[in-house]
């Protein structure tokens, strides 16, 4: 037996990154995948890999995930874990100084209002079915900040955190188990469209990560599998990094 078996499971941003590697491993493990990403070629051909659902959806608008949920639960017959994960990296220039209104809104549209569409639509069928997980995805610059000038992000990040621990607190006696994985910086598509803007931030990046390198999406993914999957049993409104030490050093 399989420790996802037969468990529904709708990731979002499962065209790429780590929600790609998510939606691998969730189906080696028995899952079956909803993939949930705006871009259609990438989220089919995800979907064709891993065996699963393509749900073409932008997270940031209400009604999409309300028909992603839907499409999940009318096709599979529940909703047993959400791994929201889609969001944007910050935008040129981010800094206090410097951020115009209209990048921030989006920022925050993206990375954590979707998050906040994503529990509330989820959580129903979860209660109705008196159990389900849920992982959001963080990052390691909510719990310690970033010197690299990334404030819309650090703040979408830190929303999904806090937003986290008080579902986590609020839905348990439910047996809903709300978690965030915080990642360190991963090599994804996300994280070279960063630093091709910027190599020396690169650098400057690895020499602060004890590990001595980026993480791969797959150990996020692993990460993400143990959370969701029961042997996480007694862990919920949890930050759980997965940083290579970078928050620690
Ligand atoms: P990625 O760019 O490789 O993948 C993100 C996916 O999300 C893409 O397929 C994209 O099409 C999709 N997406 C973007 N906006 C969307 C929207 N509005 N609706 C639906 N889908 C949308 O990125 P990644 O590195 O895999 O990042 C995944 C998550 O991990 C993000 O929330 C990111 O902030 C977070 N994270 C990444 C790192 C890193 O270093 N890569 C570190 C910490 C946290």
């Amino acid at each position: 037996m399989q420790r996802l078996q037969d468990r529904v499971a709708v990731i979002t941003g499962a065209g790429s990154g780590i929600g790609l590697a998510t939606a691998r491993r969730f189906a080696q493990e028995g899952a079956k995948v909803v993939v949930v990403d705006l871009d259609e070629v990438a989220g089919t051909k995800a979907a064709d890999e891993v065996g699963g659902l393509y749900v073409q959806a932008d997270v940031s608008v209400e009604d999409d995930v309300v028909r992603m949920f839907q499409t999940a639960h009318d096709t599979f017959g529940s909703v047993d874990i959400a791994f929201n994960n889609a969001g944007i990296s910050p935008p040129d220039d981010d800094s206090i100084l410097t951020t115009g209104i209209d990048a921030w809104r989006r920022v925050q549209e993206v990375n954590l209002t979707s998050v906040y569409y994503c529990c509330k639509h989820v959580i129903p069928y979860m209660r109705r079915q008196g159990k389900g997980s849920i992982v959001n995805t963080a990052s390691f610059v909510a719990v310690m900040g970033s010197a690299t000038s990334q404030i819309s992000y650090t703040a979408s990040k830190g929303g999904v955190l806090a937003m986290t621990r008080e579902l986590g607190v609020q839905f348990a006696r439910e047996g809903i188990r709300v978690n965030a994985v915080c990642p360190g910086p991963v090599d994804t598509p996300l994280l070279q469209e960063l630093f091709a803007k910027d190599p020396e931030r690169a650098q400057r990046r690895l020499v602060h990560i004890p590990i001595g390198r980026f993480a791969r999406a797959e150990e996020i993914a692993a990460a993400v599998a143990f959370l969701a999957s029961d042997d996480a049993s007694f862990i919920t409104a949890a930050e759980f990094l997965v940083d290579g030490g970078i928050s620690s050093a």
